[in-house]
């Protein structure tokens, strides 16, 4: 007799990329199940922190480009599902030497996709937009459609767009294995004809043995201050931006203020790599002290006296690009979204869905794909 598959598709972890891929999954109809160990929208893996940046000219690569162009329509298609306000439009400021790959990579992928964008000296940009100061020696590239999306929002709206359709949510159930077909989780099989993988920082703990290549997770610090001036970091007066040195992997990003109250800044850690059920969730002075000592100097106007910080979970692939693909035949992944994947989410989870549904997509991620590291690993 035939087996009947009780799903049509299985999601482990349901953050950024599995809350989307639960939702466009429902969106085509499909009968979905989905799992998480915490509940989320929850503060203990990659997803949290009231606020991540969405940007077009892409200094990681032109190859970006046509799917963030694809994300903005469907952030904006899952606001008017949910009733939720989760993107908002600021623009960016990606700030360097001219010769750092923030600002020479924005650029290349501006020219290749014809972006609307400026080239501004630092007194232009301070004239602009008061609160930023740049060296005398850096320019910033003015990416227009740029802004920031609200990740708590958006995961709480797809998770809830999905159940509204149908979708099957257990939380406070980790998934112990997976593979294609079968997903092992709360003591019983659960049978479906594709399974995804997006366990976020948790993918690089063994849960799919068929990934050829090192996963490894840094630990991040979100650090918030207070405005001194609060109508110089509202969404109109300030964008967001991305702040890099040359040679350097080192990054200072941040926001307007989302909240009316305070800014979120960021320093990016280079950590060293960690187990994610072992990352020390206590914020120490010296995880706060680079934010501190960047607003110092590159936004004054801001109290440099931390009022709110939290620990955030970084997965990153060897080449810090994404990990997307099926592995075999009934499993794929979606993995290594590392500090810049958040603003795809919403694209990664219809890619999901054709990988589960279509057996493949026509969206462009042969660079990402999961087979890339394994020749240099025999
Ligand atoms: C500090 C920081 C700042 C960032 N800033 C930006 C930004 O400005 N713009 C941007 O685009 N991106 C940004 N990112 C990157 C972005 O946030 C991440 O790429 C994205 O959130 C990753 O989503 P995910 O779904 O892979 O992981 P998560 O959202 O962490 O989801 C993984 C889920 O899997 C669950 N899980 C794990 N194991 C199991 C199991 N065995 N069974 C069941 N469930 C399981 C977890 O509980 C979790 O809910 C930032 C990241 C960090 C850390």
């Amino acid at each position: 007799m035939q087996k009947v598959d009780e799903f049509d598709a299985a999601v482990v972890g349901l953050g950024a990329m599995g809350s989307m891929a639960m939702w466009r999954l429902a969106s085509r109809g499909a009968r979905v199940v989905g799992f998480d160990r915490y509940e989320p929208p929850h503060t203990l893996g990659s997803s949290h922190g009231q606020s991540r940046i969405i940007r077009s000219a892409y200094y990681e690569g032109p190859g970006y480009v046509p799917l963030v162009r694809e994300s903005f329509e469907l952030w904006r298609e899952l606001e008017q599902e949910s009733g939720e306000a989760i993107l908002t439009m600021t623009g960016a400021l990606m700030i360097g030497p001219p010769e750092s790959e923030l600002v020479s990579g924005s650029l290349l992928s501006a020219r290749e996709w014809g972006l609307e964008h400026e080239m501004l000296r630092p007194a232009e940009v301070h004239q602009r937009f008061p609160r930023y100061r740049l060296r005398d020696d850096e320019i910033a590239v003015y990416d227009a459609a740029a802004g920031f999306v609200r990740p708590e929002k958006a995961v709480a709206a797809a998770l809830a767009c999905a159940k509204a359709l149908g979708a099957e949510i257990h939380t406070g159930v980790a998934v112990e294995s997976a593979e294609p077909g079968a997903v092992r989780a709360g003591g019983k099989t659960w049978r479906a004809r594709h399974v995804i993988v997006c366990a976020g920082a948790w993918n690089s703990t063994g849960l799919l043995p068929q990934l050829d290549m090192d996963l490894e997770v840094m630990r991040q610090c979100m650090v918030w201050f207070r405005p001194r001036t609060p109508e110089l970091h509202t969404p109109e007066a300030a964008p967001v931006f991305v702040h890099g040195t040359a040679g350097s992997a080192i990054h200072a990003y941040g926001f307007p203020s989302v909240d009316g109250e305070t800014v979120k800044v960021g320093v990016s850690s280079d950590d060293t790599a960690q187990h994610p059920d072992e990352i020390d969730r206590v914020v120490h002075p010296a995880d706060v002290e680079p934010a501190v000592r960047y607003v110092q100097w590159a936004l004054p106007d801001l109290d440099p006296e931390p009022v709110r910080s939290v620990i955030c979970l970084q997965e990153n692939s060897p080449d810090r690009h994404f990990v997307i693909g099926t592995l075999e035949p009934g499993l794929s992944v979606l993995a290594g979204f590392s500090g810049h994947g958040f603003k795809f989410a919403s694209v990664i989870g219809d890619i999901g869905a054709d990988l589960a549904l279509n057996r493949g997509t026509s969206r462009p991620i042969e660079q990402f794909d999961p087979r890339r590291f394994a020749a240099s690993r025999r």
